[in-house]
């Protein structure tokens, strides 16, 4: 069982519930994608993209589902079994279709995973009603209201939102994400807390905050923020650091799911 030893950033929303932040490493994508690349069209090997995304649903017990990820405010719900198998399943589902946000309850049996390299992973539960959730939080998702409405359609499907916990996960920090000083005032009008300043005194949005602010506005219980900032920190994958040096990167991805009965 090599792949229980998939380093994973773990976190807590509950019991019952498996959570975490896959990192770049454990995986079998050779460089740029170096080495647990989740992500389908960043121009790796879609075999080994799969190869790599059946180990995260080995980590998490469940056979993972991503969406594609279009910076909107669309929220895809899974409420029944799929066709398909578990985790050993060898050939799953490559996305449930184009959105930003997936909520899952019991009935689907299958985990969750959110695709980021600087936007914000976003990881929902409410262990006590069975549903989890992901949102992909980017600049203009977060802008347009992604975690409020992720939060409807978790309510819809029977969450109770005071006892829903969250994690937000590894993301460009307020420090580094450096963005004209008209970008960062539109979006500080909806979201007064991105409102920032780079390290070097120009104007910047600190997403993170951002949607701390949503998850603690909307009263969810409780909101842990792991406080990594992808651009300074390589052991996460990071597309402004990438970008940078004019290469190309993977994704990693923020997991959730209900631990199996
Ligand atoms: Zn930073």
């Amino acid at each position: 069982m090599t792949t229980d030893r998939l380093p994973v950033l773990e976190v807590d929303l509950g019991p019952g519930v498996r959570a975490g932040f896959t990192t770049r490493a454990g995986g079998v994508s050779p460089s740029p994608w170096d080495s647990l690349n989740l992500g389908l069209g960043v121009h790796d090997d879609a075999a080994r993209v799969r190869a790599n995304r059946r180990r995260a649903s080995t980590w998490l017990g469940r056979s993972v589902r991503f969406s594609t990820q279009v910076h909107g405010t669309e929220v895809v719900v899974l409420d029944r079994e799929p066709a398909d198998g578990g985790p050993g399943d060898a050939d799953p589902v490559d996305t449930v279709g184009d959105a930003d946000a997936l909520v899952a309850t019991g009935a689907s049996a299958v985990g969750l995973g959110v695709l980021v390299a600087d936007c914000v992973p976003v990881l929902l539960a409410d262990a006590g009603s069975g549903v989890v959730a992901t949102a992909h939080a980017g600049r203009r998702g977060l802008a347009d209201g992604v975690v409020p409405a992720v939060l409807r359609s978790m309510a819809a499907a029977g969450a109770d939102l005071r006892s829903v916990r969250a994690a937000v996960g590894p993301a460009v920090c307020g420090a580094c994400y450096e963005v004209p000083a008209t970008m960062r005032d539109e979006v500080a009008v909806a979201r007064p807390a991105t409102w920032s300043t780079t390290s070097w005194g120009t104007a910047a949005l600190d997403l993170p905050a951002g949607v701390a602010a949503d998850l603690e506005a909307a009263g969810v219980a409780s909101v842990e923020r792991t406080h990594v900032c992808t651009v300074e920190d390589d052991r996460w994958f990071s597309h402004r650091r990438a970008t940078r040096s004019g290469a190309t990167t993977g994704r990693f991805a923020g997991l959730v799911a209900l631990a199996p009965a």
